[in-house]
């Protein structure tokens, strides 16, 4: 018998392709991130937006396999919010939407850059903000890229690693310039096309998968795992599995904690392995179409707490009453910080107040406000990542404990990518079909 701990995406994936196995869940309900609410005809991802979409067509072609009919495709209308103007998404394909000043102030200092570069005279990058200005200038990571990322992340750009955007090609210098001048240019192709389940969220995806596992045991925290003469024993709350073969999706940081054979020093490396946590407010609005957008970012401060606002029923017109609109605003924070420990009225008068600054919601048409938790969101790529994470994963795979998924593996890891993680393994120990 095969254990996954763990029944989010990945771990739902590997139950659903592994006939002998069983899928343990701490939480009552099996699906991680990938959850739905869905109430008084609202259905809000708490987890985080959530779209459908891959740079790979067979990984796409594999989610989408699961998912059946029932789905929307649309094409991405994406903004940033800045000093009180919607730029188009990402920011460097919508110069031309800038004050002309700050147009031609980024288009310079990118062509600036990029003479310097090719005349060798640029370092190679050695953190997140030196990569930032080494791939699109000085002006465009001063407006945009550094404060949204500090942002998201919580953590200075300069105290980032690059190896999640390394690969991530540089943008194309006609692109610049067509952009600056107000000619058409798409950026991030791959995501401009993406899908969405008709009805029920995104969590239609970890039913559909749940419904093809064997057995799923939720509501069962993991406290401790142990090595058994052939296998592994896993228990808490007075309950334990023995299993021949163990896979954990839960997060990395988890495992080491309850796997009483990790030494002290792999629990330091574990502590010091950094993470985000979210807060997602879901608004109801008393408005048949408060606008056409899919999202906008948010990266100045002043403009409010939450890094992005995404609208629901634009993605799926079922996500909501008839005549009726939504939005969910995303908070990044540490868990226990002050912004996690805000209560929910102070969160959604804060997230209502801003929208309502900056003209995306009347205030009084809000009819329907909930707000979410999730302590595990972000892997975040200190400059020690690459040193803890891979001792993490060597000493695991020494004692026989495979890792997948987004926390099981500590990596930036999307929906795409998890359930393809899940595939392959569960082809490689065996009977995956
Ligand atoms: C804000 C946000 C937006 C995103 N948007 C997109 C998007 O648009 N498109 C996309 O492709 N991807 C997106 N993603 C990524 C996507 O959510 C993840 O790739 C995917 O859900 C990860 O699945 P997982 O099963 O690996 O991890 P998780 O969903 O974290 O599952 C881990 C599971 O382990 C359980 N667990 C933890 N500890 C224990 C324990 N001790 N015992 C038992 N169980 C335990 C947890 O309860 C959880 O259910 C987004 C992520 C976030 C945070």
């Amino acid at each position: 018998m095969i254990g996954i701990l763990g029944g989010g995406l990945t771990g739902l994936t590997l139950g659903s392709l592994l006939p002998e196995s069983i899928v343990i869940e701490k939480e009552d309900a099996p699906g991680g991130l990938c959850r739905s609410l869905n109430e008084d005809g609202y259905t809000f991802d708490f987890g985080g937006s959530h779209i459908i979409f891959s740079n790979r067509p067979e990984r796409l072609q594999f989610m989408l396999s699961v998912l059946g009919e029932d789905l929307v495709k649309n094409r991405r209308n994406t903004k940033i919010y800045y000093k009180g103007r919607f730029v188009k998404y990402p920011f460097e394909n919508g110069l031309s939407d800038l004050p002309l000043e700050e147009n031609f102030e980024c288009l310079v200092e990118f062509l600036k850059l990029r003479l310097k570069r090719a005349r060798g005279e640029v370092p190679e990058p050695a953190n997140l903000k030196e990569w930032f200005e080494y791939k699109f200038g000085r002006a465009i990571a001063r407006k945009y890229l550094l404060p949204y990322n500090e942002k998201i992340w919580r953590v200075g750009p300069e105290e980032m690693g690059t190896e999640w955007v390394s690969r991530i090609p540089d943008p194309p210098l006609e692109d610049i310039i067509k952009s600056s001048l107000g000619i058409e240019t798409e950026g991030y192709v791959h995501q401009l096309e993406f899908y969405y389940p008709l009805r029920g969220g995104i969590q239609v995806l970890t039913d559909t998968l749940a419904d093809r596992c064997r057995s799923i045991r939720s509501g069962f925290e993991v406290e401790h795992v142990s090595r058994t003469q052939d296998g592994f024993r896993v228990s808490g709350g007075g309950e334990s599995h023995d299993f021949q073969t163990l896979i954990s999706t839960i997060p990395l940081p988890a495992l080491a904690r309850v796997f009483d054979e990790t030494p002290a020093d792999m629990v330091t490396a574990a502590r010091d392995l950094r993470f985000n946590s979210l807060v997602t407010v879901m608004l109801g609005i008393d408005d048949p179409k408060i606008n056409d957008l899919s999202w906008v970012y948010f990266p100045r401060r002043e403009d409010g707490i939450f890094y992005r606002a995404s609208f629901p029923s634009n993605y799926s017109p079922e996500t909501t009453p008839e005549g009726k609109s939504s939005v969910m605003a995303e908070i990044s924070c540490f868990r226990d910080d002050d912004t996690w420990n805000l209560s929910d009225d102070e969160l959604v008068d804060s997230v209502e107040t801003s929208l309502h600054k900056n003209g995306i919601v009347d205030k009084d048409s809000v009819e329907f406000s909930r707000v979410m938790r999730t302590e595990y969101a972000y892997v975040v790529y200190d400059l020690e990542y690459e040193r803890n994470v891979s001792r993490l994963r060597k000493f695991m795979s020494g004692a026989g404990i495979e890792l997948c998924g987004r926390f099981g593996r500590f990596e930036y890891l999307n929906m795409d990518a998890c359930m393809d993680d899940a595939r392959e393994l569960a082809l490689r120990i065996g009977g995956g079909e």
